[in-house]
């Protein structure tokens, strides 16, 4: 029955995405190239709503994917709440010209998507991001500075309002409050829920591919450095995502930076990995490959993002102990070999 209901609600939400590509019911379809209905897995624990599309938006015909969605991954990032396990959506699904801010009407005649969306997808807790997302589900009462980080209710569905990440690219201040705001959104989450892990891969699950990016940064004695996922509390290496455009090598150095607060410089390729999971959230399985590279550190301080809870400089030994990973094991057993050969 579960399946069956599964199964009715994802045709159900892809029809919805048909209509709104096709809809007309307000001026923003004049402008579009593309409407963006949304994405993300049914059942997540958060359903975010942004305001509206933005250019590279349009373009793409997905959500949050330009400058805004990058400062609304970082925090989800920090927060431990992974981009692929929540539901993204916005106020309006066309794009308003020159980036405006929806008008009421517009809002309005888009309102029942996004309530339908809400209804089919039945997230834990529904995340508002900026005024329109708390005006278009809440009425036009709430101020956002008033409310913001208080659990609303959206009938029986808490409602966190934040700042929109788009807001913090105008205002860096803002982001620190972004990020607190999601992590307690994450604290809200836990006390009923039990750690989520990957699996190994299900056969019949829909399967995505992600490419990511990540290295192992050796300080001039020769140690390595080691994070500690707040989260899942292991130690690994610094990863994560390449995003649209990015290089491999582009990757390494950003994620380093952002994960550790350390600027680097690559100095080789190490190993590429290839490894697939389960991840239950989504209900899907993911091929993921994962290039490393050795890198040593130029500048910044170590200053760890939110998902994590330690680092450590770590020798050999200490980093095979440490690592939770065979395929973080075999990425720091090839840095050591090179190291010490290096050293002669
Ligand atoms: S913004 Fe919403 S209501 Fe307006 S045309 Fe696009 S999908 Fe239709």
């Amino acid at each position: 029955m579960g399946e069956v209901d599964d199964d009715a609600r994802r045709k159900d939400l892809a029809a919805l995405g048909d209509r709104v590509r096709a809809c007309t019911l307000c001026r923003l379809h004049e402008g579009r190239a593309h409407a963006v209905p949304g994405e993300g897995p049914l059942d997540p624990p958060v359903l975010l709503v942004g305001e509206a599309p933005g250019r590279e938006e349009d373009a793409s015909g997905r959500p949050f994917v330009g400058a805004a969605g990058r400062v609304l991954d970082k925090a989800l990032r920090a927060a431990g709440l992974p981009r692929d396990a929540v539901f993204v959506t916005n106020v309006v699904k066309c794009r308003p010209p020159g980036n405006r801010a929806p008008k009421a009407d517009e809002m309005e005649a888009c309102r029942p998507y996004l309530l339908a969306q809400i209804e089919l997808v039945r997230p834990r807790i529904l995340v508002t991001l900026g005024t329109s997302g708390l005006r278009s589900l809440l009425g036009p009462g709430p101020d956002l500075k008033a409310v913001r980080a208080k659990a609303l209710r959206l009938g029986e569905t808490p409602l966190v309002p934040t700042y929109h990440p788009a807001a913090v690219l105008y205002n860096r201040t803002l982001e620190r409050g972004l990020t607190a705001d999601l992590r307690k959104v994450a604290r809200m989450l836990t006390p009923e829920k039990p750690r989520v892990r990957s699996e190994s891969p299900r056969k019949g699950k829909p399967s995505r591919m992600t490419i990511s990016s990540g290295g192992i940064v050796a300080d001039p004695e020769g140690r390595i450095l080691l994070l500690k996922r707040a989260d899942e509390d292991i130690w690994c290496i610094p990863k994560g995502t390449v995003e649209e455009g990015e290089s491999l090598e582009a990757t390494a150095v950003r994620e380093i930076q952002e994960e550790t607060g350390l600027r680097v410089k690559l100095l080789r390729p190490l190993l590429t990995i290839h490894y697939g999971y389960y991840w239950p959230p989504g209900d899907m399985n993911y091929d993921k490959t994962v290039a490393y590279f050795l890198a040593e550190p130029v500048g910044g301080r170590l200053k760890l993002e939110g998902g994590f809870d330690a680092s450590r400089w770590a020798s050999r030994r200490e980093a095979l102990r440490l690592l939770h990973w065979k395929n973080d094991r075999d990425v720091v057993t090839k840095a050591f070999e090179i190291l010490e050969a290096s050293r002669g």
